[in-house]
């Protein structure tokens, strides 16, 4: 069996590592990501088929909301590393003469980054694109829960990265909990609230600052007037894909009263001309990670009347894109993220009832409105909270690179993707100077 080095090891190396100045070059940083690069573009074989053995991706949703997402993020990084890194010239005030003064952004050292399962290669590689564009050593962590891209990762990433540059530590709760023990200068971790809790717990102790991508039910709402066919098509096109295990899903959608039984229907429509009448035969359809999801999932389709799926095979653990009407507030799906391919319509009285609900809850990481009015755009946006927001588009927040990525309260804080990610695992540095 392969010795796997202890993390205080593993932290020694890259925190001499980062010390000697190794990877604070800006070209040495380019090149870093050249190779991350083309690990994605020469093993995409390799990973496709990872993923399709840890969640049944088929390789065109693999390569778009995976492989090739993280590729543009290291295009759109390395065009722009320049200018972002470039001294930012301050004014200064009178008493201090003729000095100068600027921010500039500097490593911070060693990073860790600790991702889920729904994504496990893009929610590791993502973030490791701004760790080492910011110039620090990094180890990631992918999660036990997706074994196998886990696994090539860890072969991967290390045939391709400086091992004084990256490393991987595979593992659970253990292996993580002895990771977190270590100092780190940045953490960033994605996945449940709970364990994110244990993750700034730990961090606190050595006043490590920390990132939490974190979850929970993202709300859709639909206004009356709407054209309820588009809306339906674009909900269906993104909270089915990877069956529904995506943070920034829509979780549920809220109408009013009269509206709810056309939009049901139109949502059914979209359901069926997604995925027809044999969603378990589409090839791109993915298939719930574990026995205890899909258990919880089965159970919480109890929860309304099904207009569309509801079909499941627990020994390919299947789930049919399904939509649930009549359901209630208090509803058990109404009560944890789904994470799962169910997207329930709750209905509500007006917009005032609309608000109050989604203010009522968690601030979700998504919202995402459909209204062609002005006056209502105004008020979800002036009288709601949310990581992001969207009219027309839901999810779209996440394909925009200059627009910071993240949650507020229980959906997490900080955020990255394109500068963002640079400044996260940056310093802004303050420099004055007397010429
Ligand atoms: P998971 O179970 O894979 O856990 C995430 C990571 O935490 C793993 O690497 C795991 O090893 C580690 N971990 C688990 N228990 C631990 C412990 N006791 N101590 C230290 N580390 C531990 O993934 P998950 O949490 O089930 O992921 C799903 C959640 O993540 C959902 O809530 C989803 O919304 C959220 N999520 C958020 C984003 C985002 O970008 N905001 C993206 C994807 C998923």
């Amino acid at each position: 069996m392969p010795l796997v080095p202890e993390p205080a090891q593993t932290m020694a190396r890259l925190r001499a590592a980062h010390r000697s100045g190794l990877n604070r070059p800006v070209a040495r940083r380019k090149e870093l990501l050249r190779r991350l690069r083309a690990m994605l573009v020469d093993c995409g074989p390799q990973f496709t088929e990872a993923l399709h053995a840890d969640l049944g991706k088929g390789p065109v949703e693999a390569h778009r909301t995976e492989i090739d997402y993280a590729v543009r993020e290291i295009d759109y990084i390395l065009a722009h590393l320049d200018d972002w890194l470039q001294p930012q010239p301050v004014p200064t005030p009178p008493q201090l003469g003729t000095a100068e003064a600027w921010t500039q952004l500097s490593p911070l050292g060693v990073a860790l980054v600790v991702a889920p399962w729904n994504y496990p290669l893009h929610l590791v590689v993502v973030p490791l694109v701004g760790a080492l564009a910011a110039g620090n050593t990094t180890v990631v962590k992918p999660s036990e829960f997706a074994p196998a891209t886990s696994a090539a990762l860890a072969r991967l990433l290390s045939s391709y990265l400086p091992s004084d540059a990256v490393a991987v530590v595979e593992g659970g709760p253990a292996r993580t909990t002895a990771l977190l023990e270590q100092r780190f200068d940045h953490i960033l971790y994605t996945g449940n609230g709970a364990v994110g809790r244990i993750v700034m717990a730990a961090a606190a102790r050595h006043l490590t600052p920390v990132t939490l991508e974190l979850g929970g039910k993202s709300s859709a709402f639909v206004d009356r007037g709407t054209d309820l066919r588009q809306a339906a098509l674009r909900l269906v096109a993104v909270k089915f894909i990877n069956a529904g295990q995506t943070c920034v899903a829509p979780d549920y959608v809220l109408t009013d009263w009269k509206t709810a039984p056309e939009l049901e229907d139109a949502l059914a429509k979209a359901v069926d001309a997604a995925y027809g009448s044999e969603a378990a035969r589409v090839p791109e359809y993915a298939r719930i990670v574990n026995e205890r999801h899909y258990r919880r999932l089965v159970r919480l389709l109890a929860s309304g009347r099904i207009v569309a799926g509801g079909d499941h095979d627990p020994q390919t653990r299947f789930i049919a894109p399904t939509v649930l009407a009549d359901v209630a507030p208090d509803a058990p799906v109404m009560q944890e993220e789904i994470f799962g391919p169910i997207l329930p319509v709750l209905a509500v009285e007006d917009l005032d009832e609309a608000i109050s609900f989604i203010n009522s809850r968690p601030a979700p990481l998504g919202l995402y409105a459909f209204s062609d009015n002005a006056g209502t755009r105004e008020r979800l946006l002036d009288e709601t909270t949310s990581g992001g927001i969207t009219f027309g588009l839901p999810m779209a927040q996440f394909l925009v690179p200059e627009l910071p990525f993240g949650g507020i309260g229980e959906s997490g804080m900080g955020s990255y993707h394109g500068r963002h990610t640079v400044i996260t695992f940056s310093h802004t540095r303050s420099v004055v100077a007397q010429p």
